[in-house]
């Protein structure tokens, strides 16, 4: 067999995502395009900050000498010194460069602290309902992950997570604004977080690439003011709408005893792993414009509109309060019947138990206002289809 076994059992666990594309293509072709509504893809819809396109264009028109080479492989010293400066204005934490290591987005950075972290067997925490690839990114290096459940409201537990730390866990991922869910954890979360890690060898990886994407005029605490084990997964890709381009980096705490050990490790990983450090523009162009944001208040929007639609219709469904996706339950227990019921609507979504979640569904805000807007009416009768 020329494919692994594990990586044949990894696409079969995945194949919804490919399944829902191919339903789409089903659906444009029998009922046509503008009657297909399509909520799976997290991708952002809208266009960067004009300040992001200018460093690009300076950059562009005006490389540095060698800027195009080779770096270390944390990435460009003054890159991560200009980081770690933002990081320490926002946290009161004294980062500097040696914590800071530009990787490719999220999906890189997390990929990197694990490949340092684990060894066969080791286990990592996730909470419930949980982006999918961190099963495969844990995977990747041969650690074992652990799904802790929240309550009703996605609410973080933290006497559960206490209860499922054993000798073999090296990390919790905490992932706030959250991605399906749309929960933000709170400062008092958080700090009950730490009472439970604090005096464990577990680090707290946050995964945080939704970050600025808060509504109702609230920002998201410092994660690291109150997790002194945590390791920083952060990305451009949804702060900015540039996912494609794919930057992000790792942020130590200062405050983590094995910062040092860590860093010269993750150094090393972020090289070994083939990812090859962070794109050499993009490290130039966040070190002018990192801390542009993308214009939320369409994402906002198109919240009150799905969330308030979907309640008067009767689905149970936790307000998010950030990120970009709504997480309702679903009117029958069986997700998967139930996106299948939508899809026949035209209505694309996927199943909660992706999520590790069942009985809810996804559904992604990265769409035009008025595609929300017109599948109210099949979210409705997919809500009062008898079977
Ligand atoms: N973590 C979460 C929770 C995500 O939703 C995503 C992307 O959708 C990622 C990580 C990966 O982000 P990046 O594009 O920065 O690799």
């Amino acid at each position: 067999m020329t494919v692994a076994r594990t990586i044949t059992e990894q696409m079969e666990r995945a194949s919804w995502i490919r399944r829902m594309f191919e339903e789409g293509l089903r659906l444009r072709a029998l009922l046509g395009p503008e009657n297909v509504f399509d909520f799976t893809l997290g991708n952002p819809d809208v266009e960067p900050p004009e300040a992001v396109l200018a460093a690009l264009r300076k950059y562009a028109e005006r490389p540095m000498p060698g800027m195009h080479g080779y770096m270390p492989n944390a990435g460009f010293p003054r890159v991560r010194e200009i980081i770690a400066e933002r990081l320490s204005r926002a946290t009161g934490l004294g980062y500097t460069a040696n914590h800071v290591i530009m990787t490719v987005g999220s999906a890189g950075a997390i990929n990197t602290v694990l490949k340092a972290m684990l060894d066969p067997g080791d286990e990592v925490i996730v909470l419930v309902p949980y982006f999918p690839e961190y099963r495969f990114y844990i995977e990747n290096h041969q650690g074992k992950l652990v799904a802790v459940e929240t309550d009703a409201n996605f609410r973080p537990d933290p006497k559960r997570i206490a209860r499922a730390i054993t000798s073999r866990t090296k990390a919790l991922i905490l992932n706030s604004p959250n991605n399906p869910a749309g929960v933000v954890y709170t400062a008092k979360e958080l700090a009950e977080i730490e009472q439970v890690v604090a005096g464990t060898e577990v680090v707290v990886i946050t995964d945080e690439p939704y970050k600025p994407i808060v509504f109702d005029a609230k920002r998201m605490p410092e994660t690291a003011s109150f997790i002194t084990r945590s390791v920083g997964a952060m990305s451009w890709s949804k702060a900015q709408g540039i996912s494609g381009e794919r930057i992000g980096y790792l942020a130590i705490s200062p405050r983590l005893e094995s910062a040092e050990e860590l860093r010269n490790a993750c150094t090393f990983t972020n090289r070994i792993l083939g990812y090859i450090n962070a794109p050499a523009i993009w490290q130039w162009v966040e070190a002018d414009a990192g801390e542009a944001v993308v214009d939320i208040s369409g994402y906002e929007t198109k919240r009150n509109c799905m969330w308030k639609a979907l309640a008067e219709i009767g689905y149970e469904c936790h307000k998010p309060e950030g990120s970009f996706y709504v997480f309702p339950k679903t009117p029958i227990a069986d997700d998967i019947a139930f996106v299948r019921r939508l899809a026949r609507e035209g209505v694309l979504t996927v199943p909660g138990s992706g999520f590790g979640r069942p009985g809810h569904l996804r559904i992604s805000l990265t769409v035009p206002a008025q595609t929300i807007e017109r599948s109210i009416p099949a979210f409705e009768r997919a809500f009062h289809s008898p079977d």
